[in-house]
């Protein structure tokens, strides 16, 4: 959090020929005056080589020749010395090969010496047309201590045509976001530019330079006065500031902007100033005590405050009326018979009876599943939509005793990336909870070895960027969150169009706070290989437990392994596993052989990366999902684009050769 330029800074994995390094050594950045402003905490942690003859090496891969990059690696030397006269020097290679420099390659090397408790930034230009494989840094012969890393940063050099965003905006959304401690990955750099990295949440129009003319922080948990920074940004055309915990008075400083047209849900009432304002609209959604601009109009020099209140109230009567009429009338009607299967989908606390479970399963006939908490059969309703029906088993004990108030609880959870639950049924002993059906089944049999049809690398991205979505509403978009608690392949369920949706959630469901600091004492369990370590100690399990339990499944998709391998009597871990291959730094070795190294390179590191992050033991140290899920979009954009490149190198190649067939060895050059 306290990163000036609002950079995440992501622990790296040790590997066997390394060992962390930290200290509690307070340097004063400030006093030292450094420009690449590094936190302290980063600082003091490094990885050192074991010997002086290993080296670290940072197994990154940027194929991509057509950009230029800028490699920044952080060095502080903490170490207390035996002997002063004792130094640190170190080449660094950009590209080596084996043990050193690969001399048919265009490597870029460095030699450095660090000085005690002195910081150092080494900056290297990696230039067009090189790309990068990996960085080693040695130790030379005149070093008496190994190599040692405390970070790395890399950029991708993108040209910027456009110029750079108007400086009152700069400052202004600088400062707010400092206000509000604003910490989207995504707000780093220039706010409007290059084009396609705008920050998130912001519009800018295409004059030159560019202004913030849209700001959405809906949402981000805001919270104190609504600060008269916002009033600096001029050209503001809409501000939404909804579901925040803003407090006290709508600010007169609004009715300034000239161009402000849209200024979403805020409570507390609306000065008059803003109230004349003529082209200005306000959304109330969710807020008491704010007048619409039409009906404040009548009344301009006090604020209705009342009148609203009433309104609202008499608004909220009428509403229930219609709906208890709409209620009773579906009673009469017989439940699902005499709805629209869509409705049904879409309606509220949809209960089924025993009979209708039957009918709609006919007579239990389809299992298609089976699980902790009973069978799952295969239904029909009435249109012809089809459900999943999980009967709960009689000799189940778990979870039953709030099962009527959960199961309405979760029949409100919506998000594509989240099975839905149609309704549910609790008549005495049975209970049943009826889902839409998912055609493809569950990740982990897609995984499988007795699954013919591999998935491919895209896919498995895709796969893990939808869970990773639907996870992030479950924690970050549910009021209060909810934590799953029994992620895992087979609870990743996909659609007929290979979509991923998490299911099985809320089932032994529990609420955490805001502030994750839930604790759960009546854990049922859960299932081996998911579960995070730090529950043994703990007792606890919070939404990290959950981004632990995600880190594993992320390695499943891209080795293709279960969670647990080897034998029942020695069994061993994933996560240890896919770590002793990481020693070698061969990344084929880790990925699937089944996808015959149909992948790139760099997106299978940067994929090993995101999963490799999320498994810490120490829960502090895993990332939210929202940042999983944001590093895993930025994987998938990295995927296509690389494949992008090929296909249009493939197209430019097959202009002078003719394609005899599919076989690469069957192109011959073109008689023309
Ligand atoms: P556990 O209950 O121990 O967590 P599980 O997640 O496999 O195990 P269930 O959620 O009961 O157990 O589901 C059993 C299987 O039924 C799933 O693995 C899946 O193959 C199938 N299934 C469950 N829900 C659906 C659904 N909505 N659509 C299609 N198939 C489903």
């Amino acid at each position: 959090m306290d990163d000036k330029y609002g950079r995440s800074w992501l622990a790296r994995p040790v590997t066997r020929n390394e060992k962390e390094m930290n200290t509690t050594l307070a340097i004063d950045l400030d006093a030292i005056n450094d420009p690449y402003k590094l936190p302290t905490e980063v600082l003091n942690t490094a990885v050192s080589a074991r010997r002086l003859s290993d080296s670290v090496n940072i197994w990154r891969s940027y194929s991509d020749t057509s950009f230029e990059y800028k490699v920044y690696l952080h060095f502080f030397d903490f170490e207390e010395r035996v002997d002063n006269s004792e130094k640190r020097i170190m080449n660094i290679i950009v590209n080596g090969f084996g043990d050193g420099v690969d001399e048919n390659k265009n490597n870029v090397t460095k030699t450095i010496s660090l000085s005690h408790r002195d910081p150092l930034t080494v900056p290297l230009t990696v230039e067009q047309g090189m790309g990068i494989n990996n960085i080693f840094i040695k130790a030379t012969s005149h070093s008496h201590l190994p190599p040692m890393l405390n970070a790395y940063e890399i950029y991708r050099v993108i040209p910027q045509s456009a110029s750079a965003t108007h400086q009152d905006d700069v400052d202004a959304i600088q400062r707010i976001r400092d206000i509000y401690k604003i910490s989207r990955i995504k707000w780093q750099g220039d706010p409007c530019g290059p084009k396609g990295f705008t920050w998130d949440g912001l519009t800018c129009n295409t004059n030159d330079p560019p202004r913030i003319i849209s700001l959405n922080l809906s949402s981000s948990k805001l919270s104190g006065d609504i600060d008269s920074t916002f009033s600096n940004l001029a050209n503001l055309e809409i501000l939404d500031l909804s579901n925040n915990e803003l407090v006290g008075q709508v600010p007169e400083f609004f009715a300034k902007l000239p161009q402000l047209k849209i200024l979403n849900n805020l409570t507390g009432s609306i000065p008059g100033a803003l109230i004349e304002k003529s082209n200005l609209q306000l959304s109330l959604e969710g807020n008491g005590g704010i007048c619409e601009i039409g009906s404040c109009e009548k009344n301009k020099n006090i604020v209705p405050v009342v009148a609203t209140i009433a309104s609202v109230v008499v608004f909220l009567i009428i509403v229930g009326i219609v709906m208890a009429i709409r209620r009773s009338l579906r009673k009469n009607e017989g439940g699902i018979s005499s709805t629209s299967n869509k409705e049904q989908l879409k309606l509220k606390n949809q209960t089924f009876s025993y009979s209708q479970i039957h009918d709609i399963t006919d007579g239990f006939k389809t299992m298609i599943g089976k699980g902790g908490f009973g069978e799952v059969y295969l239904g029909t309703l009435q249109s012809g939509e089809r459900v999943a029906v999980k009967t709960l088993s009689l000799s189940s004990n778990q979870g039953y005793k709030q099962f009527k108030s959960e199961a309405k609880f979760l029949t409100l959870v919506h998000h594509r990336n989240v099975v839905s639950l149609v309704g549910y049924c609790d008549e005495g002993d049975a209970k049943a909870l009826i889902y839409e059906y998912l055609s493809k089944g569950n990740l982990q049999e897609q995984l499988s070895d007795k699954n013919l049809n591999v998935l491919g690398w895209k896919e498995r991205l895709q796969i893990a960027l939808d869970a990773a979505s639907g996870l992030d509403y479950l924690h970050n978009g549910c009021k209060p969150p909810i934590i799953h608690r029994d992620l895992k392949g087979s609870n990743i369920l996909l659609d007929e169009n290979m979509h991923a949706k998490i299911s099985d959630f809320g089932l032994s469901r529990t609420f955490a706070n805001d502030n994750d600091t839930h604790v759960l004492t009546n854990y049922p369990g859960g299932t081996p290989g998911y579960l995070d370590p730090e529950y043994h100690s703990s007792g606890t399990l919070n939404k990290r437990s959950d981004v632990y339990s995600f880190g594993v499944i992320l390695l499943e998709l891209i080795t293709g392994q279960p969670a647990i391998r080897g034998t029942p009597d020695k069994p061993s871990h994933i996560h240890y596993w896919v770590k002793l291959k990481l020693e070698a730094g061969d990344i084929h070795a880790i990925v699937d052989p089944r996808l015959k190294g149909n992948y790139s390179v760099a997106s299978a590191w940067k994929f090993l990366e995101i999963g490799m992050s999320c498994l810490p033991d120490v829960a502090i140290q895993r990332p939210d999902i929202s940042h999983i899920t944001s590093e895993l979009k930025d994987c998938l954009s990295l995927e296509v684009s690389l494949q992008r490149n090929v296909s249009n190198k493939l197209d430019s190649f097959l202009m002078d050769y003719t394609l005899i067939d599919f076989n690469e060895s069957d192109i011959v050059p073109n008689p023309r």
